[in-house]
């Protein structure tokens, strides 16, 4: 079959059910796909040999009629995502030589489901970035940028899994999103990307960041796929105690239903200064599009909009400054031996462990948590965080879900933005809201911008109603017919 790499996850399952297609002969395309695209630096790690022989039990599963819901998926792993036996560095020094003994659970869910795993994906360092500039590896390029002009951001932390999705080296990816990992990419890259409710999918063995935003998803080339994919990642467990034991609602039905007699909520603080007009344009389309559809528009407003992202970046960076500790050079990873004392150790192994964002991030947030400022910082910014959570309540009191624009910009050349800090923060401006609430909310590639990159689309939801969300994500996607059309893709997918 030539147009191997063409298929979505669905009909790949339906060509691997009918027999059309093996899981090897899928793998096999994926493998070649990520030989052509290595350019790109979406992988930091290939697992070429452990893929072809969960595609031979995909195999011989499908010949018994044994078949999961993922069964011979390719999928790619980012590689914040604990792999048994397989190294896993969080994209940073510091953790060079790690191999866990165990997998996390989602990753597990997904092997459990039948997918099989191509390797680790590049992403920011502890995925803390919005360019994946700050990986170890070098940032992963965006597929989207022309062939003789500059690399551009896949954006991040998520980076690799998007480029890899969107350049056909891998079918699905695992994401995580924190303020945005998985939303911000997907929107700069042309897919679907989707943070799921806090407390959906569990976060053991996922290496930690901020545990309380924290949250696992999928990366795909559209909403259907995008369904399948949570539906397997997602599930109680209780090896981690914010896990949250409610079922998911049906997410086949949801995209069946239309939005008709939906009321969504258009918040008025959404539109920013410096924003692309495209954007603007685009955020109008949207609205257009679902009045078209049958739903009806509501302004509404959340007031604490602007508190967001100060907000996210005295907690995000709080959390990791105490999630981070454990790296010592005495449990994991690499070590520095200088000086002679213990304390000499620590000090040279994390000096030269931790990049410059992670090191920065760990004194903004040991400053927040020290004594004399705690309460000025830290807990005025948890204060902030509830009354951010509030204007979300009260908003889902009106409407059944929210229309916003995914990034204030289209994908942007490496390198502008990494000596500003504070410019770089501001791409998160549209996605953090949903972590600091905990809500769920999906990119959904819906137009491009005027230099021909792609630009997203936000749905946003009350807790646990992932089912709003691919209601609208799927009448977005039908109404935008957006084509995935990225210069530097695998020649297979062009
Ligand atoms: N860009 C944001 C940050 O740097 C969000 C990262 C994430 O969601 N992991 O913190």
């Amino acid at each position: 079959m030539s147009d191997i790499l063409k298929l979505t996850a669905v009909e790949a399952r339906k060509a691997l059910d009918s027999k059309a297609i093996s899981a090897t002969e899928l793998t096999n395309a994926y493998i070649g796909a990520m030989d052509e695209t290595r350019g790109l630096n979406a992988y930091v790690a290939e697992t070429q040999s452990k893929a072809l022989e969960m595609a031979a039990a995909s195999d011989k599963r499908l010949a018994e009629g044994k078949a999961g819901p993922l069964e011979g998926i390719p999928v790619g792993v980012k590689d914040l995502f604990c792999t048994k036996g397989v190294e896993t560095t969080a994209c940073s020094n510091i953790l060079k030589g790690f191999t866990p003994t165990y997998e996390s659970f989602v990753t597990n869910q997904l092997w459990d489901a039948g997918g099989v795993m191509l390797g680790k994906i590049n992403c920011d360092e502890f995925a803390m970035g919005s360019a994946n500039e700050t990986s170890a590896f070098g940032p992963a390029i965006n597929p989207w940028s022309s062939e003789d002009g500059p690399d551009l951001a896949a954006g991040g932390s998520s980076g690799g899994s998007a480029a890899s999705v969107s350049s056909g080296s891998s079918l699905i990816a695992t994401g995580t999103d924190t303020g945005g990992s998985i939303r911000q990419p997907a929107a700069l890259c042309g897919i679907v990307g989707m943070k799921p409710t806090y407390g959906r999918c569990s976060r053991w063995g996922i290496v930690a960041f901020a545990s309380s935003l924290d949250q696992a998803g999928p990366f795909t080339r559209d909403v259907a796929d995008s369904a399948l994919m949570l539906e397997a990642m997602a599930g109680h467990d209780k090896m981690d105690s914010t896990s949250a034991d409610v079922a998911m609602p049906d997410l086949q039905a949801a995209m069946q239903a239309g939005v008709k007699g939906l009321k969504i909520g258009i918040p008025s603080e959404y539109v920013m200064d410096g924003m692309d007009p495209a954007i603007l344009k685009l955020w109008e389309q949207g609205q257009s599009w679902l009045k078209d559809a049958g739903a009806e528009l509501v302004e509404i407003s959340l007031p604490h909009t602007k508190y967001a992202l100060p907000c996210y970046y005295i907690i995000a960076p709080a959390e990791a400054s105490s999630n981070l500790a454990r790296y010592d050079g005495v449990r994991y990873g690499s070590r520095v031996d200088e000086g002679g004392s213990l304390d000499e150790m620590y000090a040279a192994t994390r000096s030269a462990g931790f990049g410059d964002e992670v090191k920065r991030r760990i004194m903004i947030g040991t400053y927040a948590l020290s004594a004399g400022y705690y309460d000025a910082y830290y807990l005025k910014a948890q204060q902030v965080r509830q009354l951010i959570k509030t204007d979300f309540d009260n908003a889902f009191t009106q409407v059944d879900a929210i229309l916003t624009p995914a990034t204030p910009s289209a994908a942007f050349e490496l390198g502008v933005k990494q000596d500003d800090p504070v410019t770089m923060y501001l791409n998160d401006v549209f996605t953090v809201p949903a972590n600091l609430a905990g809500i769920p909310g999906i990119s959904v590639p819906a137009g491009l911008s005027e230099a021909g990159l792609p630009l997203g689309l936000q749905v946003l939801a009350g807790s646990f109603r992932e089912d709003r969300i691919y209601q609208v994500a799927k009448t977005l996607e039908e109404a935008a017919a957006f084509q995935l059309n990225p210069v530097r893709a695998a020649g297979g997918l062009r």
